[in-house]
């Protein structure tokens, strides 16, 4: 595999990928190459005008909210039409370097019914060329929606490749966050899920990155644990207790 170290530059070393980098970031769209967790090119959106009011951890210690995650994502245009666009760069680059591409690093799918519409329905569009399906995934992301309020668009961005995964749910395609990795605290979620529980190999020993490990798009048989980690350990914690 190609490290993604320096995306601008490797785009700018495939001439059609360059231009779609190019446009992205005209728009306003923002990139990133990964960091030691994901190891993958990503998009980022604004935190909270692109995701559900409702998200208990919004301005409580959302990760997005933090540090270099938050540099990103202000950086970004609050459109989706640039998210959109980006996404197939992120793609284009996750193919190229034999990655997945992590769509929305922050930010979610719109804040409004009719935001999410717009921005899944471009970005079905748009990802559709590249050939993906539940089988053969071309990106994966999470969303804190619940289903109920974004109609069938969990399901349509699966069947061409884009695995999302839903925030907070302990089932199937389900990700939760757990006060700390701690023995009773996972055999607690463990008898309250609805479908086996593993927790996040980057935040376990032995050097695992999204890119090696692949479990959030190739088993939405499993929920997905992870633990809050620098300094958003005391304000998660405060969401969670
Ligand atoms: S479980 Fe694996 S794929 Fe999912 S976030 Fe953790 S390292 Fe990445």
């Amino acid at each position: 595999m190609t490290a993604p170290s320096d995306l601008h530059a490797l785009f700018c070393k495939i001439r059609a990928l360059g231009k779609v980098y190019e446009k992205a970031r005209s728009l306003g769209a923002v990139l990133g190459a990964g960091n030691a967790k994901t190891d993958s090119p990503g998009t980022y959106r604004p935190v909270g005008s692109t995701c559900p009011a409702s998200c208990p951890y919004l301005g409580a210690g959302c990760y997005a909210q933090q540090r270099r995650t938050y540099m990103a994502a202000v950086r970004a245009s609050a459109a989706h039409y640039p998210a959109v666009v980006g996404a197939v760069a992120a793609v284009r680059a996750g193919q190229i370097t034999g990655r997945l591409a992590r769509l929305h690093v922050s930010g979610d799918l719109g804040a409004t019914r009719a935001e999410i519409d717009a921005y899944c329905s471009d970005l079905i569009a748009a990802l559709t060329p590249f050939g993906g399906s539940v089988e053969s995934p071309i990106a994966w992301t999470y969303t804190h929606h619940h289903p109920r309020d974004v109609g069938p668009w969990l399901d349509r961005l699966r069947a061409i490749g884009v695995a999302i995964r839903r925030s907070d749910y302990s089932g199937r395609w389900g990700v939760i966050v757990l006060p700390s990795f701690a023995p009773d605290v996972v055999a607690r979620a463990r008898r309250e899920a609805s479908a086996p529980v593993v927790k996040c190999r980057a935040q376990l020993p032995g050097g695992a990155t999204c890119a090696t490990c692949r479990i959030c798009w190739d088993r939405p048989d499993l929920v997905v644990a992870f633990r809050p980690d620098g300094g958003t350990d005391r304000r998660i914690g405060a969401v969670l207790t």
